[in-house]
């Protein structure tokens, strides 16, 4: 189906100067128009330099360190999982991690940001295989998408929430948190498997932002009556939950560029291989965890937090169970990849 073109000499914009300046350093593979891969591949506005497909999967590994239109989605999550990774070694260094019960939240949550980063890093790396690898990988990416408000419900909940509501629903939470993250996969999965396809891109993404923000809400709840609270109290300063309400511009920005798909849509073919509105969703996303762990660390500093009794062991076992659930689903739901999709292994 693929006809590979040679790396083009010829420059034409930023993406072809990138191309070129590393083209001899890095060896650079031949990459392919949009006209010459599946539409399965295509992304708005993204003209050039994909990957072609029915390569070994050592060609995909490899391609980490080449430059491609997937390049700036992988490298900006894979720095995100190693901030992170730093980030959670220096809660070690500030906490006494094996006695302080208010560091757990912040460990629960540094690892499902770190499944995150590392599954989305992975799929954008192999997706290119064939069609049905297209498929089948982008349902993992929602396992790591899932598990990152799982990760903030862990945070809201245990960390930055409301007394009375965490009194309220310190015995159902963890439970409603963990079944809402899981029936969020599946949607997720349904939406990528029958909507998947190029005409139907815009609602899917829609099905995909709806479910985000039903999840939004449930790790929105401990936190609500904060600001309730504080707006109906005279010594309270709405604005000292400024740590909180930080959090929602990052998750309404990086929403924006995850759904708009600008600035690429407004310089077609200018942004295939940095600046794309992914890659500034994925930067943003990072930026954002980094934060989310930054107010748990203020929360718990000026006492907002000492009305919580997080259990490491309890929140550990929730997200395995919904680690091992995940998993389990995805070995049905894959299987509801259309048959025409699985027949193009090789595609
Ligand atoms: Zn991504």
């Amino acid at each position: 189906m693929t006809t590979e073109k040679k790396i083009t000499d010829h420059v034409n914009d930023f993406s072809d100067y990138v191309r070129s300046f590393f083209s001899e350093f890095l060896k650079l593979q031949p990459t392919l128009h949009r006209d010459d891969v599946h539409s399965v591949f295509h992304e708005p506005a993204i003209v050039k330099y994909y990957r072609p497909t029915n390569q070994p999967w050592r060609y995909y590994l490899i391609s980490l360190f080449k430059i491609h239109n997937e390049t700036g989605n992988v490298w900006t999550h894979l720095i995100g999982f190693i901030v992170m990774w730093v980030a959670i070694g220096n809660l070690f260094i500030s906490y006494d991690v094996w006695t302080e019960r208010h560091s757990w939240p912040m460990l629960v949550f540094g690892l499902c940001c770190m499944v995150t980063t590392m599954t989305s890093t992975c799929v954008h790396l192999l997706h290119s295989k064939s069609i049905y690898h297209h498929y089948s990988l982008f349902l993992i990416d929602y396992i790591g998408v899932t598990v990152y408000g799982f990760g903030t419900g862990i945070q809201t909940f245990y960390a930055c929430s409301d007394i009375y509501t965490y009194e309220y629903m310190k015995s159902v939470y963890l439970p409603i948190l963990t079944l809402v993250t899981w029936i969020n996969f599946i949607v997720l999965c349904l939406a990528n498997v029958r909507l998947g396809n190029n005409d139907c891109d815009i609602k899917r993404k829609l099905v995909m932002i709806a479910m985000q923000l039903v999840q939004g809400i449930v790790v929105t709840l401990p936190i609500a009556a904060r600001y309730i609270r504080c707006y109906f109290n005279d010594t309270c300063l709405v604005s000292s939950l400024y740590h909180l309400s930080t959090i929602y511009i990052f998750l309404f920005i990086s929403a924006f560029f995850f759904g708009s798909n600008f600035p690429e849509k407004l310089f077609p073919g200018k942004c295939d291989i940095l600046g794309q509105g992914h890659q500034i969703f994925h930067v943003i996303s990072v930026a954002n965890q980094m934060w989310q762990l930054h107010s748990m660390r203020l929360d718990h500093f000026y006492g907002a937090a000492d009305h919580t009794d997080p259990d490491i062991v309890v929140m550990l076992a929730a997200l395995l169970v919904l680690l091992l659930t995940d998993i389990m689903s995805y070995a049905f739901l894959k299987k509801l990849i259309p048959t025409s999709l699985k027949d193009k292994k090789q595609s």
